[in-house]
């Protein structure tokens, strides 16, 4: 017998959706780190890539797919010149959802940015695979529908983001299995998210409302994509992710709670009843959650910086300023209304960046524009995906009149 005994590992097939994005590109670094481990008996799982979707990015793509040996891909835009012969491609705007349904897997990886990830990510949920869930929209546009889907289907929601893998691992620390979509224990009385606090954390409102594109762009902590980025210079970020905190871990607003930490080092903290709060730390590398997101707590070395609390010469809490960043109150608003709020919120927000990004309006203008939306919003219950995208739609048009009005102003 010339072939080399079977170790003990399992294999674990992923599909990775948003394989060119930075969490994608990351989650790549990691499986190859993971492999590298498992390949010296450090760990007994395997990796398999079996299929990656991208927006536009061909050639990112092909790269990846060539280096991971992947056949199956999907491609929301494609481009003529691109040369299919090695793969099995799909096309079009459900090619992801398309690659989910053919390429048999058990972890999702959903990581395609915006609402454009929510129908991928959905369908992986119904049919019962677990995901891995970096993309905000699903849970903030469609919260109430995904986690009936999951508890209906029993596919598990791992975060990846940084706050929400905080607080998943600290609930943890209370019960080893916990996992979303489970309620968070009764005894944990309030979740906390921290906030980098953005490059305009010292700014005045008249400062913010100003500020230049280089300037949101420059994130004082964090990488990350361009959409996240301004989501963070102005909270928004962190109102997203606390209304995905509501669906994630079944909390109400008065159990949610956020503050600006500049350091970036404490993820999330949980109070507890008997008056103990717990934190989770790390340095600030998406290494680290995700994977803890791919691995299910196995505790083993990591390829994310390493925190050394010794350089730490100290950590800020700040309570965030509703006046200064009105998002915070604006997303415990959603909470409350439920429905289709969530939906119109995420919508408003992804289309005042867009208009900002393309230097439609000033940057002052988008939670104040997102705040009108709401205001104005009369929120509908939500019972199918085609109920999240009518209210996404909705919010779209309100917010491009907004803009119009803007720049007829400004004339
Ligand atoms: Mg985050």
């Amino acid at each position: 017998m010339g072939t080399i005994a079977a170790s003990s590992s399992s294999t674990k097939r992923v599909l990775i959706l948003g394989s060119t994005g930075s969490i994608g590109v990351q989650t790549i670094e990691v499986i190859e780190h993971l492999n590298t481990l498992e390949s010296k008996g450090k760990s007994s799982v395997r990796y398999e890539v079996v299929g990656l979707a991208v927006g536009s990015n061909h050639q990112q793509l092909a790269d990846q797919a060539v280096k991971l040996g992947v056949r199956d891909i999907a491609i929301a835009s494609m481009c003529e010149e691109f040369d299919q012969s090695s793969f099995k491609v799909r096309t079009g705007k459900n090619a992801a959802r398309k690659l989910v349904e053919d390429v048999p897997c058990d972890l999702v990886v959903g990581a395609i940015v915006g609402i454009a990830g929510l129908d991928s990510v959905y369908r992986a949920i119904e049919l019962g695979i677990d995901v891995a869930l970096a993309n905000k929209e699903t849970l903030v546009a469609a919260g109430g529908l995904v986690i009936q889907a999951a508890q209906r289907s029993g596919a598990k929601l791992f975060p990846v983001d940084s706050e929400h893998a905080g607080v998943w691992q600290c609930l943890q620390s209370l019960s080893n299995n916990y996992c979303p979509p489970m309620l968070a224990p009764a005894l944990v009385e309030r979740v906390i998210l921290t906030a980098s606090g953005g490059p305009f954390r010292r700014h005045t409102r008249d400062q913010i409302e100003n500020a230049s594109l280089n300037d949101a762009l420059n994130h004082p902590t964090w990488k990350m994509g361009a959409k996240v980025t301004i989501d963070s210079a102005t909270l928004m970020n962190k109102a997203l992710e606390l209304i995905e905190a509501h669906w994630l871990f079944g909390l109400d607003a008065d159990c949610l709670g956020a503050v600006i930490h500049p350091q970036s080092v404490v993820h999330a903290m949980i109070e507890c009843a008997d008056s103990s709060v717990i934190a989770q730390m790390g340095a600030p590398d998406m290494k680290a959650p995700i994977q803890h997101a791919l691995g299910f707590q196995e505790r083993i070395e990591g390829c994310a910086s390493k925190l050394d609390v010794t350089k730490l010469s100290r950590l800020d809490f700040i309570e965030i300023d509703p006046d200064r960043f009105p998002a915070i109150d604006l997303a415990m608003g959603v909470i409350k209304e439920g429905g289709d709020a969530g939906a119109a919120f995420n919508a408003a927000n992804e289309h005042a960046v867009n208009a900002f990004l393309n230097n439609k309006i000033p940057f002052g203008m988008i939670d104040q524009i997102v705040a009108q939306v709401m205001n104005d919003w009369d929120t509908q219950p939500i019972s199918t995906i085609e109920d999240v995208y009518a209210a996404d739609s909705k919010a779209r048009e309100c917010v491009g009149r907004l803009c119009e009005a803007i720049a007829e102003k400004s004339q």
